[in-house]
């Protein structure tokens, strides 16, 4: 379908590659954000090579590979510092053509915002209701402003108000059962080589690092705690006492990281949904499926989402209500599967149960990095761009 208008609400990862993907496709593209300041949750991500290679179809390549940084190789330690296991990733960036990036969230904020235009970003719009009918959709800004086109597109997020619309209820948020921390830290090897994605394992724990551009690393720890604990003390605080008798590099890390920026959440997931769409209204992103990080997928599947979406209206005429239906069957089984994944293995590593996380230490002292890589392989080759 040919000159559709295209309202987008939400300038997350998601939001914005939908924005880019649907103005290349010659839509006009209005997008819309409650915050008077766009400024990304979180510290870092792994783009792993499905949603890299959207971007890269995107035209967005050398600007990725600019700002991503060169993880080459993936090690796991005990949390007393011996190697469970140490291996190059480059098999599996042969096996689905692409290497994967780690990015600082802002880099990747600033690289889809200058594609799309930041001034294209109408910020200070909070929807507040989605209307439709059968030839248009709308959206509604807290200040009574109305936005009306062919589709709106709810790339709000994990919270989302356009699910409500979609689904027809609310939709409750589940805690996956731990606390990350997460932040940047300027790379150096007393912490791990710079080329390297290490991870320390033990007590249904972990603390890891990993490169990014401009010669740092992104961090995150995880710690199993039941919902609601607040914090005593801060981010230092809490590490040093979580993380007590720890291997020497994950001393130095909570030493070198700067407590007051450094990102405290409780990881939560939602069901899979049983739609995605209504008529003229798609969710996208974590709208439609947040998901547990423990895959590092969940910002992959909302760039997927807008490649997809865009695709679905590019190359069908029947209507606008079936291009979505068509984007609605291309990804909910996909998006199910990953969120149903990703918490089975939040569970296997914070110790639901947890003889399934000693076998899981004990695997991994057997690893040479073959099971690790097919798994991961797995889950990107079964992406839109294979
Ligand atoms: C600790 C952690 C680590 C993660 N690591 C990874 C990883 O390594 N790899 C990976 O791929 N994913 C990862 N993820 C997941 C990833 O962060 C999300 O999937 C991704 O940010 C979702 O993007 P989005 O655009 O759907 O939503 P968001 O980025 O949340 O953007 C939603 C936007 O909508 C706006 N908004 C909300 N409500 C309204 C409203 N009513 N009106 C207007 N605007 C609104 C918000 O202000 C926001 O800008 C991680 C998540 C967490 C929590």
């Amino acid at each position: 379908m040919n000159n559709l208008k295209v309202i987008i609400v939400g300038a997350g990862m998601g939001g914005l590659t939908t924005a880019i993907a649907m103005s290349q496709a010659g839509y006009q593209v209005e997008v819309y954000d409650r915050v008077r300041e766009l400024r990304p949750a979180g510290a870092g991500i792994s783009l792993w090579s499905n949603g890299v290679k959207v971007l890269n179809r995107l035209g967005l390549g050398a600007e990725i590979a600019h700002i991503g940084g060169s993880m080459q190789r993936m090690s796991y330690f005990s949390k007393t510092g011996e190697t469970l296991t140490d291996f190059s990733l480059q098999p599996l960036i042969n096996t689905v053509g692409q290497r994967p990036y780690p990015v600082a969230r802002t880099d990747l904020q600033q690289m889809l915002l200058a594609a799309f235009g930041a001034n294209n970003v109408q910020l200070n719009s909070k929807c507040i209701a989605v209307e439709q009918t059968e030839a248009s959709a709308t959206a509604i800004f807290a200040d009574g402003r109305r936005s009306t086109g062919d589709v709106v597109v709810g790339a709000d997020g994990t919270h989302s108000l356009i699910r409500n619309f979609v689904l027809g209820q609310p939709t409750t948020r589940r805690y996956v059962g731990y606390v990350n921390w997460n932040g940047l830290v300027n790379a150096s090897e007393t912490l791990t080589p710079k080329k390297n994605w290490v991870i320390y394992v033990g007590d249904h724990q972990r603390a890891s690092m990993m490169p990014v551009g401009s010669d740092r690393f992104y961090f995150f720890f995880d710690v199993p705690l039941p919902q609601g604990v607040a914090p005593k003390a801060d981010a230092r605080a809490e590490l040093v006492r979580y993380f007590e008798g720890w291997a020497e590099p994950v001393q130095h890390l909570i030493q070198q990281l700067n407590p007051a920026q450094t990102n405290r959440v409780e990881i939560h997931d939602i069901e899979p949904l049983p739609n995605l769409v209504r008529g003229r209204v798609a969710l996208l992103g974590d709208a439609g499926h947040s998901t547990a990080p423990d895959l590092g997928q969940g910002g992959c599947q909302a760039i997927e989402d807008a490649w997809v979406l865009t695709n679905a209206l590019l190359t069908t005429n029947v209507s606008v209500a079936d291009a979505l239906k068509r984007y609605e069957t291309a990804r909910r089984d996909r998006t199910a599967e990953i969120i149903l994944k990703a918490r089975k293995r939040a569970d296997m590593i914070h110790g639901k149960a947890p003889e399934k996380t000693q076998q899981w230490y004990k695997d991994l002292a057997q690893e040479d990095g073959t099971e690790i890589m097919a798994a991961i392989a797995k889950t990107i080759l079964q992406g839109p761009l294979n």
